[in-house]
């Protein structure tokens, strides 16, 4: 399996997972710092709130007390000379247990401030106000003096002899009856002792209450209402910092949530590794059956394009090769052979070629070799030899043998053509090779180019020759080596001469062969041929046969109708078959030729001579015929060799009561030889060439006449 790379799985999943985990965090840590600040200022603000109110409701209910106590007429009457302490005791005095709310209760002297009567333990100390509250008593009176209200009251909060306090001063007078104790003044005082500040901080939940002179930095701070000359009074405390206490609940809790996201997260990026790792896996098998062959694993078409390119520039060699009669082999065997065959091919054209840079299925049944560097032709050459041999031997097939051909064509890497021109070159010089006779390779050559577009051109004249049935047919008398009587005819195809072109034989078959229009020719020809020889009762009339059209699964039907068709009688009939074409697909040619020879058609083997022939062919195809190749006799004279094989086949021949004809008689002298070494006919420019119908008769109503000469040569 291919790893994920690195840098997508970082940038794919960790990286979003790590924002997202990193923004949760920075938005939860924003949003508890607001909540922390925001309660924050919420609780000093309650807090300031509920202090201010502590204290003002503690000063109001003072003043209000000491103002009640010193509007008294009994009071004035009591403080008014010298203070009656009995009286004091038994009512200011007295007060204190009963009630909480003040500490101190004195009668002080205007004029100089000193304590008159008190309810302190240490006297000495405290005589006087200023000794008690810190100040003069006439700046303390002032106040009084500037108070608007009538109570002529002043109330505020001090530091005093006894730590801080609420005092409330008023003069003792008696409203109702206008009496007033002159000079004389009542203070109420009530000291915020250390125990009376614990029980408020209980109380309000508030810590450090604290009051002095001096406002503490960095605490909660209140500014009492304070005595005129004298330094106000702040309150100081320790918020409980609700809000932190919020946050840690809050952290505790989104650690929780954040802890929890870390693990869905991971398994979301889990997840993720694993989909990516299943995404690559099957780009990777995309990628795979993109680049190549799904039945035999060989790189495809795709794949070898790429590689060609990537080589422009430098030397290679590419092979390229089509099996011959592997739609035979389907045919008759089945697409599931077929294939089976394929991978066979494919397996064996990979062991033959460990060095090249590819192998390749184009598709169907063509193969390509990619050959890198400077010796790739000669590999490419060296291999299509191997291969041809490879391919000739039979494939067995769970106990059915199946025969292929291969044909091969070689290109060559040349400055200034691309990939499509290598393969292009290669596949020309593949169809060069098929149209050479198949099972054999050929070298791209320039001359290719121009034959193909000529076949393209012939093929499509051809096309139409056919549709107008505008063929011509030649024949060529075949003589009796006995008495030169003329004792057949072969039938030869001609371009008609009305084309502006002249194409031999040879190649307006191969191309039909290539192009599929070998069948239409071949019912052509026959047609022709029989039509024409009605005039020739009493003779032979041989046909060629391509071994393309033994591949027509209805030839011999269509065959035998054309002949009755022209009341032709099949044992006149010779099909004349080249050895070459019948090494593709022997059971079916067997098959084909029993066919024929059950109606009465013989069959002759043409071309002896030349390509695979054997004596074993002989016996394996029952013949009635062979024909010895032009190539044979014209070198009989010349060559002890050539002799001795046809001495040798002929020999073979009688055994087997086979007919000899010899092809391509130019000389007397070869007429000599080959009836001394028994061939049974002759034909060739020595006697007859091919000719019109017309001439044919002509020459047979002379020769009914006139018995003819060994030697006659119709021009
Ligand atoms: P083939 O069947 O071997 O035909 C004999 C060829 O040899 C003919 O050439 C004929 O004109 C030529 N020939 C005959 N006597 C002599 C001679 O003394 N010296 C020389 N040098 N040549 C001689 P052609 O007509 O050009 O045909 C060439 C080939 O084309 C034939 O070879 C055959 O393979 C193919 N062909 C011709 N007509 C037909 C046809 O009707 N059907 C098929 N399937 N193939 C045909
Ligand atoms: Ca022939
Ligand atoms: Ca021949």
């Amino acid at each position: 399996m291919r790893a994920i790379p690195g840098w997508r799985f970082l940038l794919v999943i960790v990286l979003p997972i790590m924002l997202a985990t990193l923004s949760a965090v920075g938005l939860t840590y924003d949003l508890l710092w607001q909540v922390e600040t925001s309660s924050n200022v919420a609780e000093r603000a309650r807090n300031t709130m509920t202090l201010q109110e502590v204290f003002d409701t503690d000063l109001a209910e003072l003043q209000r007390i000491t103002r009640e106590n010193a509007r008294w007429e009994d009071a004035v009457r009591q403080t008014a000379g010298t203070v009656n302490a009995a009286w004091f005791r038994s009512t200011w005095g007295q007060s204190i247990s009963v009630g909480s709310v003040y500490d101190i209760a004195a009668v002080v002297d205007a004029t100089n401030g000193e304590i008159l009567a008190h309810n302190l333990s240490e006297k000495s100390d405290s005589a006087s106000f200023e000794n008690l509250a810190g100040l003069s008593f006439a700046n303390a009176r002032n106040g009084i003096a500037l108070a608007t209200d009538d109570s002529q009251i002043i109330a505020g909060h001090v530091i005093t002899h006894w730590g801080p306090a609420a005092v409330s001063i008023a003069a003792i007078r008696d409203p109702v009856n206008g009496l007033a104790a002159n000079g004389r003044y009542l203070l109420l005082l009530r000291a915020y002792s250390e125990r009376r500040l614990a029980n408020l901080s209980r109380r309000h939940l508030l810590m450090g209450l604290h009051l002095d002179t001096v406002a503490a930095e960095s605490q909660a701070d209140l500014r009492l209402q304070g005595l005129p000359g004298a330094k106000p009074l702040h309150v100081t405390w320790l918020d409980k910092n609700m809000g932190a206490f919020l946050t840690r609940s809050g952290w505790q809790k989104s650690a929780l949530v954040l802890a929890f996201l870390v693990l869905v997260m991971s398994g979301i990026a889990i997840v993720c590794l694993r989909l990516l790792r299943q995404l690559s896996e099957k780009e990777e098998q995309a990628s795979y059956s993109a680049a190549h062959d799904h039945l035999t694993g060989l790189s495809n078409r795709r794949s070898l394009m790429t590689e060609l390119k990537a080589m422009a520039g430098q030397p290679h060699a590419l092979l390229f090769a089509d099996l011959d009669g592997f739609k035979e082999v389907n045919d008759s065997f089945g697409h599931e052979y077929g294939d089976r065959l394929i991978c066979m091919v494919a397996k064996g054209l990979e062991q033959l070629t460990p060095k090249a840079r590819l192998v390749g299925r184009l598709g169907g049944d063509e193969f390509v070799v990619l050959f890198e560097g400077m010796g790739g032709l000669p590999r490419a050459k060296e291999c299509s030899e191997r291969l041809i041999k490879m391919l000739a031997q039979p494939f067995n097939m769970e106990g059915r043998m199946a025969a292929v051909g291969v044909s091969v064509g070689i290109s060559q890497a040349e400055l200034g053509i691309d990939e499509n021109e290598v393969l292009r070159r290669a596949d020309i010089a593949m169809y060069r090779a098929k149209a050479d006779g198949k099972n054999r390779f050929s070298v791209y050559d320039q001359s290719f180019d121009h034959e193909r577009q000529e076949n393209i051109a012939i093929a499509m004249e051809l096309k139409k020759i056919l549709d107008h049935r505008n063929l011509d047919i030649a024949f060529q008398p075949v003589v009796s080596a006995r008495n030169g009587a003329i004792c057949g005819v072969e039938a030869l195809a001609r371009w008609p001469k009305s084309s502006a072109r002249q194409v031999t034989a040879d190649r307006f078959v191969a191309v039909a062969e290539n192009s599929g229009l070998i069948d239409q020719l071949g019912a052509l020809i026959l047609e022709k041929a029989c039509a024409a020889a009605k005039a020739w009762p009493h003779i032979r009339l041989a046909v060629n046969i391509s071994a393309v059209q033994l591949n027509n699964p209805r030839f011999v039907e269509q065959s035998l109708n054309i002949i009755a068709s022209h009341g032709m009688s099949p044992n006149r009939l010779e099909f004349e078959i080249t050895e070459t074409s019948l090494i593709q697909d022997a059971e079916r040619a067997k098959h084909v030729f029993k066919a024929l020879q059950g109606v009465g058609i013989k069959v002759a083997l043409d071309d002896f001579g030349t390509g695979f022939s054997s004596i074993g062919y002989l016996r394996r195809f029952q013949f009635d015929r062979i024909k010895i190749d032009k190539s044979i006799t014209s070198q009989l004279l010349t060559s002890p060799a050539e002799l001795a094989v046809v001495q040798g086949v002929l020999l073979v021949a009688r055994g087997l009561s086979l007919e000899v004809t010899a092809e391509g008689v130019e000389k007397e002298e070869e007429a000599q030889v080959l009836r001394l070494a028994g061939c049974t006919e002759l034909q060739g420019f020595h006697y007859y060439k091919a000719m019109e119908a017309k001439d044919v008769t002509h020459i047979l109503t002379q020769n009914r006449a006139q018995p003819p000469t060994l030697t006659q040569v119709v021009a």
